[in-house]
């Protein structure tokens, strides 16, 4: 047992401090399923403990990963075996749902969906939204600063977050548990840990800012023909639906077909389109939104901006379209690798964009596919590049993905974060500047590189 480990036990306790058995037991991450190899996995339970473990990791100059749900797609929480991980899977109080002021105070530890269903039943909503929702944490949402399907109307979780707490390398308590909209006594300090991927300091805290529980929900997944069409019916869809429309999912024709072979999702529209859009409105009137909602699609179809349409009509159905958008394991195979990205760009430049990645494929992969699926109003797409064949080829798919994209100027990540996978890339999208600067806040908040060493800036 090195020091380090039997100071951590000495000061947390044997059931604070775990090695061997226990993280032979824990799976990687959400993507990789062989056992956690680390130097300790530490569970503490307040933010006391979490401080007290990290001046104990400084004084050993030991790094620290910070693990929330595992869910992130840019192996940021994947520990190195000489490294601490120190999760925050215990610390999962909701501290506060305050309906006047519509807030709600929790440890980061919460799982994302358990807040969403704790504030519904105050009739309130937290609207950041995604499909790994039953295992992310509010920690890792904050982190990452996470987007999801409900960003056009809400924003993302920067937008959501009033106030925070977290410690910092030397054990330092940083709490700025705002529970007010508007504070500008000084800079808002909160915002450099949103985003920051547990780099500058582990969030254990958090203030987020809740709306009221929509009355009306109004969904159709429709099918189009054109992609000039998809961008044009979401403006109409915006400007028609009075400012409810809260998400516009866009499938490509070659996801829709990987998600609804035999054994997956059933497909509840011909797979013969070329798109496919879920979206959703939330209003306050039930009658006049669904009248409004139909009467759009229905001028649609008239003008024959929508080819086909299915309308749920119970929750189970509506849940059942969603997960033809959400639940993408078909398009995964267990024998071959696949590439995930999600990149942002501008709106007008996506359909050059798509066309240029899928040339990229045909010409280098002859048995290889690019699902492509998108929150295509935040101008962000998610692509799963397939080479088909089990060589590795990341390095390969990296450029076709990444060089179309640099000529129009759009970003290597729109919301899952940099990691360490796409840090050789972050200087195609950010400029010499930015990452001194980006630097120079690491260098101060963590000088010794404890912090998830190695994740987003490298080195
Ligand atoms: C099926 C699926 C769908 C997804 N859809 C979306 C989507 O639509 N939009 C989107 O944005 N993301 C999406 N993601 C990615 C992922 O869910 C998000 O990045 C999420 O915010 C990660 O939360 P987590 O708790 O799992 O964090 P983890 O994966 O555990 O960690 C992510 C990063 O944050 C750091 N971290 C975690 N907790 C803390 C903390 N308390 N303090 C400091 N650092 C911390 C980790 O060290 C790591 O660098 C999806 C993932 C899956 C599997």
């Amino acid at each position: 047992m090195t020091n380090i480990i039997s100071r951590l036990i000495d000061s947390l306790g044997e059931d604070i401090v775990f090695t061997g058995d226990t993280l032979q037991q824990r799976a990687t991450s959400y993507w990789d399923n062989s056992p956690t190899t680390a130097l300790a996995l530490l569970k503490p339970r307040t933010t006391a403990q979490v401080s007290q473990a990290l001046s104990i990791c400084h004084e050993f100059e030991q790094a620290v990963v910070t693990h929330g749900g595992l869910t992130g797609c840019v192996e940021g929480a994947v520990a190195a075996p000489d490294e601490v991980i120190i999760s925050l899977e215990r610390m999962k109080a909701i501290e506060e749902i305050e309906p006047q002021g519509g807030t709600a105070t929790v440890q980061a530890g919460v799982i994302l969906e358990v807040l969403q269903n704790a504030v519904a039943e105050q009739g309130l909503l937290f609207p950041l939204d995604l499909g790994a929702r039953g295992s992310c944490t509010i920690g890792g949402n904050v982190a990452t600063n996470a987007g999801g399907i409900n960003v056009l109307r809400y924003g993302m979780m920067r937008n959501l977050v009033l106030g925070l707490e977290a410690v910092t390398a030397d054990g330092t308590v940083i709490s700025s548990m705002n529970h007010m909209l508007k504070n500008n006594a000084g800079y808002d300090t909160k915002q450099i840990f949103i985003g920051s991927e547990g780099t500058l300091g582990i969030v254990t805290r958090v203030v987020l800012k809740l709306s009221p529980q929509p009355i009306s929900c109004n969904s159709a997944l429709v099918a189009m023909d054109d992609f000039g069409k998809v961008t044009d019916f979401l403006r109409t869809l915006q400007r028609d639906l009075a400012g409810t429309l809260s998400a516009y999912e866009v499938m490509w024709q070659e996801y829709y077909h990987g998600v609804t072979v035999e054994g997956a999702h059933r497909p509840p529209l011909s797979r013969d389109y070329p798109f496919y859009v879920m979206i959703e409105a939330e209003g306050a009137d039930m009658e006049a939104d669904e009248a409004r909602f139909t009467r759009v699609l229905e001028t649609a179809f008239e003008q024959e901006v929508i080819v086909d349409a299915v309308i749920p009509q119970s929750e189970a159905e509506r849940r059942a379209l969603w997960d033809i958008r959400e639940n993408f394991e078909a398009i995964l195979s267990q024998d071959l690798p696949a590439y995930v990205y999600d990149v942002s760009l501008p709106i007008k430049d996506m359909q050059g964009y798509t066309d240029a990645v899928m040339r990229g494929v045909k010409q280098n992969w002859p048995e290889g596919t690019c699902c492509i699926l998108g929150h295509v109003a935040d101008g962000n797409l998610h692509l799963f590049m397939n080479p088909g064949v089990t060589q590795d080829l990341h390095g390969e798919s990296d450029t076709i993905v990444y060089a179309p994209l640099q000529e129009v100027h759009g970003s290597i990540s729109a919301e899952h974060g940099i990691g360490t996978e796409k840090v050789n890339w972050l200087a195609s999208s950010r400029s010499e500047e930015d990452i001194a600067m980006m630097r120079l806040l690491k260098k101060t908040l963590d000088p010794g590189n404890l912090l998830n060493p190695g994740r987003v800036l490298g080195v």
